[in-house]
């Protein structure tokens, strides 16, 4: 089929043996590629109650019909496994070149089984792949180990010591990008392969060039006139957050952050040198870059997101911007989350707060969370216990409540008492708490591409659902989802409307607001590339047809609705002041009417019908 390479490579690490096969066009069809094929793969491929860290687990690269194409923006890659974190299924994306390299060897995508008895690397070429020994490779940080497998024609994709020693929200990095949420880090350094490495020659074939040009340049034309990040990237958006009442603050307990100006997008601004250099192709750059000293002198790093800055500073009361930076810097050279990272500990924050820890961690103090790092990254000391994330903590320690997690995930950097459709989305995401597969807070918080009310349930689950069926798409697809904030758009004299205005016209007629929502060029550039005619329903359903096999695989794993709720204090404990005051998330509410129009039964689970109408074969 036009748009693919035709066949995934399947590793097994146990004995070092190879082969390729054949995804059935059927499937690839209903589930189009990156993580629609992952899911699906993970789903056939792994026996229920599978340790996420034993050999059992698989780990699977996948691109998708536009990698490699020429188009900007689209060549993400989606890594699914079952995550060490979680105990569900998890999806996380990893920006640069490696998905364009890997297709470029002939593969669609790759999977890794078994366990290597020693630390390898897998090196994969055109059509060719060979297990090569990587012991001297193994402790070394991400830089190192990618200076080390540097080659002219190859891209790499590496874990660090976090991965190695497999902290649970370890990640996988490529140049300066990470695939980040999950602990897929964590899964590739329990089969002890420290890197993939791929280059190679395949052109992918295309359907209709020709006609292909009309998306190709409407897309890159889009990224180029719309200025959707300034310098800072995603960190502008901290102030909004603050304004809004959903800043995490003190393990979420506050809203907003006095001291916020000290970290906000304006003032990284002012020490930023230069744009980041972004995924090739891409005039987005959505990162920047700034000095950091170090002991060997001054280097030039990637500029915090906004994630980090909320997780690693507002959330630790922590306004010392320059030490966010070095934090984040050492989250990636060591390849951990910096989202979980911040997330435990703020959990570890309360529990010494409570004596139930014997740390010295304080909120409000940078200094002594940097020491910290590298000792989860080995799994050391008091760096054991927080390398197991927030909810170990608490199973172990006590004040469950406390640990502000969805499904043991611990939640993406915004509050939900002031963004209730981002709170149903974190509490229904099959992954747990990541804003990544719905991205609500962008309306609910940024205003864009339109404003929604941010406390109200008004038109909300109808929004959520979109939102989580077209994010699925586009992870099928293998599109940046930061791009998309560009490429997903309504018309402009919607977008000229008063907040109030879109507001009130959501809350009360949504499904005729997300009829106003266009994605186009997306699906016209998968129809010309694969030849298979996608429109706006077609590219909606195989998100939709995602998400349900997703639900299948947790029902699978003893999941339940219980599952889909969100910590004590976005529900049950309104702040007493700031823009939410009062508010809790009326969770219980909306889940019912969430799982109705999902076309699943009052306690969360897919109906055979609805099943059958989406052509998911699989059954709870
Ligand atoms: S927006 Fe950023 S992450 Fe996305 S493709 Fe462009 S440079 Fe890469």
């Amino acid at each position: 089929m036009d748009g693919y390479a035709g066949k995934v490579l399947n590793v097994n690490l146990d004995d070092g043996s190879g082969k390729e096969f054949l995804v059935p066009e059927e499937i690839v069809r209903k589930y189009l590629g990156g993580k629609g094929i992952g899911v699906w793969l993970l789903y056939r491929g792994l026996e229920p109650h599978t340790d996420p860290l034993g050999p059992q687990n698989v780990l699977i690269f996948m691109t998708g019909p536009l990698t490699g194409v020429g188009i900007p923006a689209v060549n993400h890659l989606a890594v699914c496994t079952k995550s060490p974190l979680t105990g569900t299924v998890v999806d996380c994306y990893l920006g640069g070149d490696f998905a364009v390299k890997l297709k470029s060897c002939g593969y669609d995508g790759l999977i890794l089984r078994g366990k290597s008895p020693r630390p390898v690397i897998i090196d994969i070429t055109e059509g060719n792949w060979k297990i090569r020994e990587a012991e001297d490779l193994w402790g070394t940080n991400v830089v190192q180990a990618q200076e080390l497998l540097e080659s002219k024609v190859a891209s790499t994709a590496c874990i660090g010591p976090a991965g190695e020693n497999m902290v649970r929200y370890a990640t996988i990095v490529s140049g300066e990008h990470t695939a980040q949420r999950g602990g897929a880090g964590a899964v590739m350094g329990s089969k002890l392969v420290k890197a993939v490495r791929a280059g190679g020659r395949f052109e992918t074939p295309v359907f209709d060039r020709e006609r292909l040009k009309g998306p190709s340049e409407a897309i890159r034309e889009r990224i180029r006139v719309t200025d959707t990040y300034p310098r800072e990237g995603t960190a502008g958006n901290l102030a909004a957050s603050n304004q809004k009442g959903v800043l995490p603050t003190r393990n979420f307990a506050l809203g907003s952050f006095d001291n916020y100006l000290k970290i906000s997008g304006e003032a990284l601004r002012a020490q930023i040198k230069r744009k980041g250099k972004g995924c090739p192709g891409c005039p987005i750059a959505c990162t920047g870059e700034v000095n950091l000293t170090t002991r060997s002198g001054t280097i030039r790093v990637k500029s915090p997101s906004y994630q980090p800055l909320a997780m690693l500073g507002s959330n630790l009361l922590v306004d010392d911007l320059e030490a966010i930076i070095r934090n984040n810097y050492l989250c990636y050279l060591l390849g951990m989350d910096p989202v979980s990272l911040g997330g435990t500990i703020a959990i570890s924050i309360e529990l010494a707060e409570k004596g139930r820890i014997d740390l010295p961690l304080h909120f409000g103090s940078a200094r002594e969370i940097g020491p910290l790092l590298p000792l989860i990254a080995q799994r050391k000391g008091p760096g054991d216990d927080l390398a197991d994330g927030a909810l170990s903590l608490v199973t172990k320690y006590g004040y469950r409540e406390l640990a502000m997690v969805v499904k043991g995930m611990e939640i993406s950097g915004y509050d939900p008492r002031g963004c209730w459709g981002q709170g149903l989305a974190f509490a229904t995401c099959p992954a747990g708490g990541t804003h990544v597969g719905s991205m609500l807070a962008a309306p609910e918080i940024q205003g864009r591409p339109v404003a929604l009310p941010g406390a109200s349930s008004a038109g909300k689950v109808r929004m959520t659902i979109f939102a989580q069926d077209l994010f699925n798409s586009l992870g099928c697809t293998v599109a940046c989802f930061r791009a998309a904030y560009s490429l997903v758009r309504v018309p402009s004299w919607v977008e000229a409307l008063p907040g109030s205005v879109t507001s009130l016209f959501t809350g009360r007629a949504p499904a005729l607001s997300i009829s106003f929502v266009n994605f186009f060029d997306y699906y016209r550039a998968i129809s010309f590339v694969t030849g298979v005619r996608y429109d706006r329903r077609v590219f909606l359903r195989t998100g939709e047809r995602v998400l349900n096999l997703e639900r299948l695989f947790n029902l699978r794993e003893g999941f339940t609705s219980k599952d889909d709720n969100l910590p004590l204090r976005f529900i049950g404990s309104p702040m007493r002041e700031g823009p939410t005051a009062g508010k809790v998330v009326p969770i219980t509410k909306m889940l019912l009417k969430y799982y109705r129009l999902r076309g699943w039964s009052e306690i969360g689970i897919p109906t055979v019908q609805h099943l059958e109408r989406l052509g998911v074969e699989e059954r709870p």
